[in-house]
């Protein structure tokens, strides 16, 4: 069992197994940064490929998960403000949002942007 349980289960469909090596760009990490990488490179029609350690997305919201972990920042300044489809259609449950909150909210960006490829996809 993935040690996020159904969220890996989820990330688990999005892994891209196919073996094309030929993309305008690569992306190295599956965090906020590498999200907003993805969604942008994506937007402007480039073939792009994330490789991420993780078996999920989020980054810092998939490898922290201790109880108590959340935003120290309110919740909508996460928002990526780059879409506004993205802050229209995402309601916040918390002022303050929690690390599953975030997580689930990271993989929805993710679920938006294919060629998310996971486990075991660490670049040297
Ligand atoms: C409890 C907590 C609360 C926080 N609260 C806030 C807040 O309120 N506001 C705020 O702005 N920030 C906050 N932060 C900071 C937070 O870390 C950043 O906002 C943001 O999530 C960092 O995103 P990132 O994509 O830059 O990096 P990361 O989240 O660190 O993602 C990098 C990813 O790259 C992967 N990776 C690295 N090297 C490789 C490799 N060689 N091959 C494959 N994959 C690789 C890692 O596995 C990781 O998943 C908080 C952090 C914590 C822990």
């Amino acid at each position: 069992m993935p040690r996020n349980g159904a969220a890996s289960l989820a990330v688990a469909h999005k892994v891209n197994t196919d073996t094309a090596t030929d993309f305008d760009a690569v992306i190295i990490g599956a965090g906020v940064s590498g999200l907003y990488q993805l969604y942008k490179l994506r937007e402007l029609g480039m073939r792009v490929r994330v490789f991420e350690t993780g078996t999920g997305v989020g980054g810092t919201w998939y490898w922290n998960r201790y109880p108590g972990a959340r935003f120290d920042s309110e919740s909508w300044t996460y928002g990526y403000s780059f879409s506004q489809e993205l802050l229209e259609e995402w309601d916040w449950e918390e002022h303050f949002a929690g690390q599953p909150e975030t997580e689930r909210y990271l993989n929805h960006v993710a679920d938006k942007s294919t060629c998310v490829a996971t486990s075991s996809s660490r670049a040297a």
